[in-house]
Parts: structure tokens; sequence; C-alpha cells
């Protein structure tokens, strides 16, 4: 969330920014209604200070004919009692009007982008991304490769049809090996960011859309989200909503960045992608990741640099499991509400011919935390808002199309990466059972 006077400095380019990144709001509806609430509050304000000035006076008249054994209820104090129910029901008519106008105005605010970093390409989707970097080639097959699919059914490690069977679409079942990798590649990534100083917090799913919205995932993205019937408890769709909302209302120290790692499920209903990716394990309802959040202050050099930082991270886990990568600068279009600057890290999927998107990393600057409420004192010892930054570590199963893919072998044997190796009991090659 933006404060009003920001919305108020930058609201044709707010405006643009919304519009580039698809969504709905009216800025000038949104500073209309805070002119009339400010207006609305000044009138209350006004309305209350003369109340209590005719409430004094009223007690001062009534004490004075007390004091002077007089009767106090004389034509002045029943005047003076009669304006001050007089005011008190203007008021209650204006808080009335203030509510009503208070009510669509968080509502719209809720809705106000992040403004995004001036280098931000401007574009409607992931087509307009512009890669930066790349690394590694993607291989050359001289034989008819399998997908993940096939590979999966051969060495009997993925089961789609138990997994809809069990759970409905979008569903599956590792088995065997297969399972084993997904742990393997979340257990290199979680040891990599331990490595670098994460501190690794184990975190609840299950969570009240106060987290959701305070980390900005709701209310645009609540159709995307599970939640429980009957309850305000929502399954996280990403473990950086219980990691921000972890210091939630709290004055963090922030001299050095906090660095914060989770390993969780994550859930996502796919509401808005149907259709899409249907094939395989790329975008599925239930998923694991291990995520990087990190808290620093508030300053555009530190938070940049940060987010090179934990971008450089994915890229050496990609490097360490030998996939050929891109980095992505994203567009507008394909950016969140919340993001300021964006890249996405894509992996070479051989089955698709393409790069698939593997990892996202973030620069939210003080979005999240002033929603959020999390703040730490600066060098002046005034109170500030945090920037707060994420990005993927790794995601299975999804990385697990890139691995299995890049390393197959003609006879549908399957390298293991020397760094998952000791994560996989020392298995050096996936060998078909028949
Ligand atoms: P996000 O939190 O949306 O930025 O996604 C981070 C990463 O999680 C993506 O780059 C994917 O690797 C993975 N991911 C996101 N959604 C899904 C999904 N529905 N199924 C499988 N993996 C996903």
């Amino acid at each position: 969330m933006l404060n009003i006077q920001t919305i108020r400095d930058n609201k044709d380019r707010l405006q643009e920014v919304a519009d580039q990144k698809g969504i709905h709001v009216s800025i000038a509806q949104l500073l209309e209604w805070d002119d009339q609430k400010r207006k609305l509050l000044q009138q209350v304000e006004q309305l209350r200070q003369s109340r209590n000035k005719h409430t004094l006076q009223f007690q001062a008249i009534t004490q004075n004919h007390t004091a002077n054994g007089n009767n106090h209820d004389t034509p002045e104090a029943r005047q003076l009692k009669l304006t001050v129910k007089e005011i008190n029901n203007q008021i209650t008519v204006m808080e009335a009007r203030l509510a009503d106008v208070e009510q669509p105005y968080h509502s719209l605010l809720q809705l106000v982008p992040n403004l995004v970093s001036p280098d931000t390409p401007v574009g409607l989707s992931d087509a307009d991304n512009i890669e930066i970097r790349a690394h590694g080639e993607p291989p050359e097959f001289d034989f008819e490769l399998r997908d993940h699919v096939a590979l999966g059914e051969l060495h009997e490690i993925i089961d789609l049809p138990r997994g809809v069977k069990t759970a409905g679409t979008r569903n599956y079942y590792l088995k065997g090996a297969g399972a084993m990798l997904h742990r393997a590649v979340q257990q290199l990534a979680l040891d990599l960011l331990l490595q670098k100083g994460f501190t690794l917090l184990e975190v609840p799913l299950l969570v009240r859309s106060t987290a959701l919205t305070n980390t900005g995932f709701f209310p645009l993205g609540e159709d995307q989200t599970y939640r429980i019937e009957g309850e305000d408890k929502w399954l996280v769709g990403t473990s950086e909503v219980p990691l921000v909302a972890f210091y939630g209302n709290e004055i963090v120290d922030v001299s050095e960045p906090i660095r914060l790692a989770a390993v969780s499920t994550c859930f996502r209903n796919e509401v808005g992608s149907s259709g899409r990716d249907v094939h395989g394990l790329y975008r599925v309802h239930q998923f694991a990741k291990v995520e990087q959040v990190i808290l620093c202050e508030a300053s555009l050099e530190k938070a940049d640099a940060i987010l090179q930082e934990i971008t450089h991270n994915a890229e050496q886990l990609l490097q360490l499991l030998e996939l050929p990568y891109r980095v992505m600068t994203v567009c507008t279009g394909d950016m969140s509400q919340k993001t300021y600057k964006q890249y996405d890290i894509e992996t070479w999927m051989p089955s698709r011919q393409a790069y698939g998107e593997t990892h996202s990393s973030s620069n939210l600057l003080d979005f999240q935390t002033r929603r959020s409420q999390i703040r730490y004192r600066d060098a002046e010892g005034k109170l500030a808002y945090c920037y707060s930054l994420n990005n993927t570590a790794v995601a299975s199963p999804r990385i697990l199309i890139p691995l299995l893919e890049n390393h197959q072998q003609e006879d549908g044997s399957i390298y293991i990466p020397k760094a998952l190796q000791p994560y996989m009991n020392g298995i050096e090659t996936l060998v078909p059972s028949s």
C-alpha cells in the first residue's frame, strides 16, 4: 500500500502503472473520496470542538448556580443543553457520512499498485519480458527425447493418473526416486541459503485473511486462494505470506538485512489458468517451494543490491543442477500489484523447446511493510517502513521438468548432477527398471 500523499504526488503516473498492470482502479476517484473524507473529518472535528466548548459552558454555569445555592435549571443552562444535544445529533449524522466515504476509500486504496522502477519495460505479458543474461547452452539431442511425463512413467517415479484419481486434475504422486529428487532439490536449495546466513522458519500455512491482505495478496488474489469453509483461514500459495507476517506490527532491527527462508507446501487453485499448462507437472495445485524473504532498511540502493543477491542465489542453485537458464526483466503487464521491480528466471525445458519460468525475484519497497506495519528506526531514530524482497530458491515439482528432461540419455537413464548426488544416497544415474 502506498501512502495517500505519495498517491496524490504521483497520481498520473500511478494511473498509468495501474493500467499497465491491468488493475482496474481510478486514482481520480480515490482522491475524490480522500477530499470528501478530509472535509468530513474537519467538520466532525469542528463540531466536536463546539460541543466541548458548550459542554464546558454548561458545566461552569450549573456549578456556579449550585455553589451559590441557586436553582441551576435556568433558561441559559437549558439552551446550552439543547445546543449540545443538537451538536451531538449532527456529529452522529456526519460520522455516518464519514463511514460511507471511508468504506469505498479504503477499498480503492487497497487496489492502488506499487510504483514500478524506471527501468521496468512496459508490456502486456511475459512475451514482453526482456532477457538480460543467459547461462549454459540448451542441449541438442541426437535421439528422440522423452518429456518428463514419459520419463516419469518409464522410471515409475511420476504418477499423474493416480494423482487425478485421488485429488482431481492438476495433481500428482511422486514415487521412489521421484519423491527423493523432489526432496533433494529442496534440501540442496535450503543448505545453500543456510550457508549464506538465512534463518530457517517453519511457518503456518493456514493463515488469517489479514496476513494475506497485509502482504499484498488480497484483495486481488482472493479468488485464487483456497479457503477453509466457514472460517477466516486460507491456505497460502507461498510462504512469503507467513514469513513477512512474522514481523507484522513490530519494530525490527535491520542494521543488517533480515534474511528468512522457509520450505513449505504451496496451494493454488489456478482459477485464471483453466486450459493452460495442463500437461504434466508444470502447473499444479500443490507444490513445494523454498523461499527467500529479506527485510532491509528503506534504501533503493541497498534493496537493489539485495535483489541481485537473491537472484544470484537462485542462479547458483540452477548452476549446481547443471541446467541452462536465462534471467528476464519482467514487464509491467506481467507484474503483480505489489511489485516495484522483478526478475524471472526461466530454465530450459526441452519438451517445450522453450525456457519456462522457475523463479520469480521481486523488490516490493515498502508496499508490504506499510500494510503489515513493519518498521525500523533510521539513523536519526525516526520510525520508517522497511523494504521487503523475495525470491524462489527452488520450486518443485516444476524444477523436475528441466532436471529430468535436460539430463536424460538415449537409453532413458537420467544423470543426477554431482551436487544432488549426496542428497540421493549417492545415486549418479537413474536407470529405468525394465
Ligand atoms: P510465484 O510465487 O508465483 O512467483 O512463483 C514462484 C515459482 O513457483 C514459479 O516460478 C514456479 O516455479 C512455481 N510455481 C508457481 N505456481 C505454480 C504452480 N501452479 N504449479 C507448480 N509450480 C508453480
